[in-house]
């Protein structure tokens, strides 16, 4: 991004965030002549540590964008299996994704940062596009009830930026959403995840592994030839403590005792500096929209990363909103609340689908009651024995419902028979 550059007084489509959600916007809407100006609070852009998975409706979404290739020639892994497994007893399920019926059957896994580098680089050869760090937006403008335009902070001073539209895709603690009159909802989880890389040992071969015990997770996945990636289940409260102990230890040692083959290489773990500790947060928001502006990403409907589907959903909404935003913007014609409000309609039943899902999986995955444990096991036995089943559960998590079980479905994968 440029930090140098001088901000526009005006422009076509203020986008606040340049995340996935507000960069794929931007591709997209510079693409058609549209003029847009990104404001990213960040100085520079500081990829998380950790893995994420791009679904099938995600790789779609950039397939259309004629990026997926870009990215594929990237580091990361293409894993089309993922197996659950009971900590200390052994296979659960496997779900594997070249049983869908989709283009692109398969999900690939790389660090966040790759895939925004492909969309901040694809925005910056555009003429339309101008990207701005280290330009936090503390405002909205309004004529009326109308939004038309932001206030930007750029080394200390405040800027006025006229725009036709506000896109807000900045994250789940969004500043445009509180600003607007949409109502919202934030909810941390009790648990969150600590993450971090390892050396990918020799024999890991490309498959996801999803430890699951008595209120403890473990995932490993491939992020790319050389480096594993893994998540760690811990609460705010346990990892404070943790952190205070001081040591890492512990962890590398647990890893090893969940995962054997992993070896010495779970000793590369490394200090905390290495680590970070995500708590995971759920948005739910009232309204998308409002006159000028309008909410996509995070910031209006972060869900649980159990799903693996926030990015993913945040490229679909990118497109979405895309089309709804047409070039006559330019001579006053925003998107009317009508065109909005369909492109709402169209996108919040899956967004609102995978966030009960992420509220379920959380239940039973995170579960250290004994019942529930039992529940879940038995249920990911039933999905093992049931093929139909389990495409349709691989299908939902792949962007590709809301197809959620019906109770008698879920009945079934519980019953003996
Ligand atoms: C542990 C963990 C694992 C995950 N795993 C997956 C996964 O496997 N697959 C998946 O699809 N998703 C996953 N997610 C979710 C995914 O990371 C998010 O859904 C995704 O980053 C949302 O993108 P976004 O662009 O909407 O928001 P963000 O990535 O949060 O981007 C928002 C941007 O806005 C900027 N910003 C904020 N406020 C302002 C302001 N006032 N002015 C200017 N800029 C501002 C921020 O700096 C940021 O760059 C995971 C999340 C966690 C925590």
């Amino acid at each position: 991004m440029s930090p140098s550059r001088p901000l526009p007084d005006t422009t076509g489509v203020a986008v606040v965030g340049g995340g996935t959600a507000g960069l794929a916007v931007a591709v997209l809407l510079g693409r058609r002549g549209i003029p847009v100006t990104v404001l990213e609070r960040q100085p520079e852009p500081a990829p998380a540590p950790r893995g994420e998975i791009l679904q099938p409706n995600g790789l779609a979404v950039l397939a259309r964008m004629g990026l997926l290739d870009t990215l594929a020639a990237r580091p990361c892994a293409e894993t089309v299996r993922y197996h659950f497994l009971r900590i200390g007893h052994g296979p659960l399920a496997t779900f594997d994704y070249s049983e869908l019926d989709h283009p692109h059957p398969t999900t690939l896994v790389l660090l966040p940062g790759e895939l925004d580098t492909v969309l901040r680089e694809a925005a910056t050869a555009l003429p339309t596009v101008s990207l701005h760090a280290g330009a936090r937006v503390s405002g909205l403008c309004r004529n009326g009830e109308r939004v038309t335009g932001v206030r930007v902070l750029v080394d200390g001073a405040e800027h006025t930026l006229a725009a036709r539209f506000v896109a807000g895709a900045d994250g789940a603690f969004s500043r445009v959403r509180r600003e607007l009159p949409v109502g919202g909802r934030t909810v941390t989880y009790p648990e969150g995840y600590l993450t971090g890389l390892l050396p990918r040992p020799a024999g890991f071969n490309r498959d996801g592994c999803y430890y699951l015990g008595r209120g403890e997770i473990l995932g490993l996945f491939p992020v790319s030839k050389d480096a594993l990636y893994f998540f760690y289940l811990l609460s705010p409260a346990q990892y404070t403590a943790r952190r205070a102990a001081g040591d890492t230890r512990w962890l590398a040692e647990r890893m090893r005792a969940i995962h054997p083959p992993l070896g010495e290489a779970a000793l590369a773990v490394g200090g905390w500096r290495e680590l970070e500790f995500f708590p995971c947060i759920r948005v739910s928001t009232g309204r998308w929209y409002a006159p000028g502006a309008a909410l996509l990403g995070d910031a209006a409907h972060s869900v649980n990363p159990h799903v693996a589907q926030g990015r993913n959903l945040a490229l679909v909404d990118a497109e979405a909103l895309a089309e709804a935003i047409t070039p006559d913007l330019l001579a006053g014609n925003a998107p009317s609340p009508a065109r909005l409000h369909r492109w709402e309609r169209q996108r919040r039943p899956q967004a609102e689908a995978l966030r009960a899902l992420g509220d379920e999986l959380v239940l039973f995955w995170n579960a250290k009651n004994p019942l529930l444990v039992w529940l879940r096991d038995r249920s990911f036995k039933g999905l093992a024995r049931n093929p139909a089943l389990r495409r349709q559960v691989t299908a939902d998590i792949a962007g590709m419902g809301p197809l959620p079980l019906s109770p008698v479905q879920r009945a079934r994968l519980i019953s003996p028979w």
